[in-house]
């Protein structure tokens, strides 16, 4: 017999999270947050979105780590946020789930991944999503829809800090921020990332540890030049040194 508790209800140590973060949901946010958890695990066993698959890891490495950006996005009064490779849908997910109120476009080049997206927000009834399937390098050139448009970007393990700057700064308007989730290694990234840094025109405002993972706050300062971001798959192949 399987005893462990349904997905859809939190551990307590999401509980003890939410709490470190001031963060107070609603009974019907931690429903929906439940079924995004269950719909992403079950689509999981028919193609590969996490390794993560215990219930209480999930709640914390998933929905737990995707909202310690929570307070960030809502102290900036943040109204456009794309996230870039999102894979499963972390961080955008939960944190479109949590504020209804900020438009979330979610960029994930694998076709399967982007389909899951958008079947999971249309069955979560989230208004406020909207999915590309297409490259950050691409979308962060299309001036009229997307480059400097937006008031911050996220991102979570989608590559070294070097690589990731070309693809989310373009998209950050001017004074906008990109919120980068790391792990440990997070300042040997920010010291490896100062030419990249200084070639798009962006500092670290911030690095903050939290109970998953550190979170590098960058702020682009002026427009990015017109040479960035490179065609696909360059900013990966020759990071910028
Ligand atoms: N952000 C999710 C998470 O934290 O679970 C997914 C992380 S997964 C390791 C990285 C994702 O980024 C993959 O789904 C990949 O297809 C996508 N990706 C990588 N490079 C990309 C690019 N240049 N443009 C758009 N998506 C990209």
């Amino acid at each position: 017999m399987n005893d462990s508790p349904p997905i859809a209800v939190p551990p307590p140590s999401f509980g003890t999270l939410c709490r470190s973060l001031q963060i107070e949901l609603e009974p019907a946010e931690i429903d929906r947050l439940g079924r995004f958890l269950s719909l992403l695990l079950e689509a999981n066993e028919r193609f590969n979105l996490t390794r993560i698959t215990d219930h209480e890891s999930a709640w914390m490495r998933h929905i737990g780590d995707s909202l310690t950006l929570l307070p960030l996005i809502a102290s900036a009064r943040a109204s456009r946020v794309i996230d870039i490779g999102s894979g499963g849908g972390l961080p955008a997910l939960p944190l479109a789930i949590t504020l209804p109120d900020v438009s979330f476009v979610l960029v994930e080049s694998t076709g399967k991944k982007a389909n899951f997206l958008q079947s999971t927000a249309a069955a979560l009834g989230l208004g406020n999503v909207s999915v590309i399937n297409g490259r950050a390098e691409e979308i962060g050139r299309d001036r009229d829809r997307h480059r400097e448009q937006y008031d911050i970007v996220t991102a979570r393990a989608v590559g070294k800090l070097n690589v990731l700057l070309e693809l989310t700064t373009p998209l950050a308007r001017v004074g906008g921020h990109v919120l980068a989730i790391k792990g440990e290694r997070a300042n040997e990234e920010i010291a490896e990332a100062k030419p990249a840094l200084h070639a798009l025109h962006c500092h670290v405002t911030n690095t903050l540890r939290t109970e998953t993972g550190t979170i590098v706050t960058i702020e682009k300062q002026r427009r990015t030049p017109k040479l960035y971001p490179r065609r696909p798959g360059e900013p990966k192949r020759a990071p910028l040194r």
